[in-house]
């Protein structure tokens, strides 16, 4: 039997000492838990352009693959010129009605759009994430509800637009020319479309190469939404067809979300014109913890930052900033927590890490990540077993980095973190800061002084306290510097799709 004072001597053992560790591994292996719902896929998928799909007028598809397994899930149209014309001039057509139609019957169709979505919530989860490789987790809580909510959030300001400018009168654009990329790819479309139809504009929309199924499933959606035909003009293909709708005549305003060397291709190729523009592009965010920060939750903080998504995140909390009197503790807290990511088939849902959306995409990662290697840093990976085919990476975090690397600096748009201490908040800011990028931020700490000085000293369109990756449709997103210009979501979103009369 223990003495009291073995027991004394025991407690005080284990202060100081590492909290004990979960070993989980194949101890703890789950059981398969796939997602069985039909996806609904088509062998091929048209444009949609004046509320039909039809095919590509030179007859061009290409194919879209499931990057979990490398297998063809459907061939899609190539649109070409003369395509993205035509759904320039349905769309022209289309506002003819549409601009003049009083709010609230606007609202009714975009309400409309956001039930039919959550009717078929599951079918669209499980195609986003065929197509695109994210978690269906992530797929089924995450993108299309938010979408659907996105869709709610705008059919509530279509008959209150007086409110939008108060003392001014708004007027739709026209017709706006909308890019989008493969990360979100449902989502991202309805940040496009929601905003532009409650404020009275037709659309023209490109969905990235690699992700086109849910934007076109989301024409048949349209369809039975009886949403009048070229209102909202969908064209598939690649980046041809993107620098075909940026730069259509008819196109009096374009909206951009991906890279911002793409957004600067744009950007120099309308200079001069009287278009309007908004560019959503990429970003590089620091996510900082200070020493009074809660810990383990920082850590759930720092996942969620860097591993929503497989890091396929344009606002990843990509750069950790720690401060030095804790980031042993909390670089052994993450790495713990890492080993205990579940990496592989997107469509289990038990997965934490999907597959990375394209062989090039995951080449680009490898080679940000061989580069961190070289120039010094330290690699830690946990050691888990990948599917042997489809394109995968293991959740990566690096230690020793310096501003000057490259992990430090260059958008990776993976699953990989790069660790920097810092002593002070002015040095943690001056860093954070140090980047050509000004999306998004965290800060972890207990001080809400401190937060609301961070808040204002760093340069990002949105800066998250004591949590991170957190998205609503009524608040606006969107960047500083090279991480593009103009909001999105929120009342400064719909502003970016008017005129003030
Ligand atoms: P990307 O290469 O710039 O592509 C984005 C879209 O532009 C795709 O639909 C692409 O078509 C199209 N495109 C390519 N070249 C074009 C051109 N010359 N003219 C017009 N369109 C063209 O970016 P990505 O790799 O798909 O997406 C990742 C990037 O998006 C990251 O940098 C990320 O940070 C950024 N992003 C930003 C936000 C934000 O809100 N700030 C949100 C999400 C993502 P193809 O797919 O056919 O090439
Ligand atoms: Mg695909």
């Amino acid at each position: 039997m223990a003495t009291l004072t073995d027991k004394k001597r025991a407690k005080t053992q284990s202060i100081g000492r590492p909290a004990a560790e979960l070993i989980f591994g194949d101890l703890w292996a789950f059981d398969p838990a796939p997602e069985t719902a039909d996806p609904k896929l088509k062998a091929r998928y048209d444009l949609f352009i004046g509320g039909k799909f039809v095919a590509p007028a030179a007859g061009k598809y290409f194919d879209s693959i499931n990057p979990a397994n490398e297998t063809k899930l459907a061939e899609i149209a190539h649109a070409g010129v003369a395509d993205v014309d035509a759904a320039f001039v349905a769309a022209q057509k289309a506002f003819v009605t549409w601009g003049k139609m009083p709010g609230k019957e606007r609202a009714k169709h975009i309400y409309r759009i956001a039930r039919l979505l959550q009717d078929r919530a599951r079918e669209f989860a499980v195609a986003e994430t065929m197509d695109g490789g994210k978690p269906i987790k992530e797929s089924r809580d995450f993108d299309v509800p938010m979408a659907a909510a996105h869709f709610f959030y705008h059919a509530g300001w279509a008959d209150k637009l007086d409110y939008v400018a108060p003392g001014r009168k708004v007027a739709p654009l026209g017709v706006v020319g909308q890019v989008i990329p493969w990360n979100f790819p449902l989502l991202m479309m309805a940040w496009k479309l929601a905003p532009a139809l409650a404020m009275g504009n037709c659309v023209v929309i490109k969905p990235a190469e690699t992700t086109s199924i849910t934007a076109l499933k989301l024409g048949e959606i349209l369809q039975d939404a009886g949403l009048p035909a070229g209102v909202v003009n969908i064209v598939s293909g690649f980046g041809d067809t993107g620098a075909a709708v940026m730069n259509h005549p008819i196109a009096a305003k374009v909206a951009f979300t991906g890279s911002t060397e793409v957004g600067k291709i744009i950007m120099r190729s309308l200079a001069g014109t009287e278009k309007k523009m908004t560019m959503e592009l990429g970003g590089k965010a620091a996510n900082i913890i200070f020493d009074d920060a809660p810990l383990d939750q920082a850590v759930e903080g720092i996942v969620n930052g860097i591993f929503f998504n497989q890091g396929h995140v344009c606002c990843a909390g990509s750069r950790l900033l720690v401060q030095e009197s804790v980031a042993d503790q909390v670089l052994a807290k993450l790495k713990q927590r890492i080993k205990v990511l579940r990496v592989g088939d997107p469509l289990d849902k038990n997965t934490d890490l999907g597959a990375i959306n394209s062989k090039e995409q995951l080449g680009t990662i490898q080679r940000l990540v061989a580069a961190g290697v070289k120039e010094g840093a330290t690699l830690f990976q946990p050691e888990c077993k990948l599917p042997a085919k489809g394109y995968y990476f293991r959740p990566t975090v690096f230690s020793d980095v310096a501003m000057s690397h490259r992990i430090a600096r260059e958008e990776i748009f993976g699953p990989v973190l790069s660790v920097l201490t810092f002593r002070t908040l002015e040095e943690a800011v001056e860093k954070a800061n140090n980047t050509a990028y000004g999306l998004s931020a965290g800060v972890w700490t207990d001080k809400g002084s401190r937060i609301l000085k961070m808040s204002t000293e760093l340069k990002a369109g949105v800066v998250w306290a004591n949590t991170y990756n957190k998205f609503d449709p009524t608040s606006p997103f969107g960047g500083y510097k090279e991480s593009g210009f103009g909001r999105e979501g929120g009342r400064q979103g719909l502003l970016d799709y008017c005129k003030l009369i």
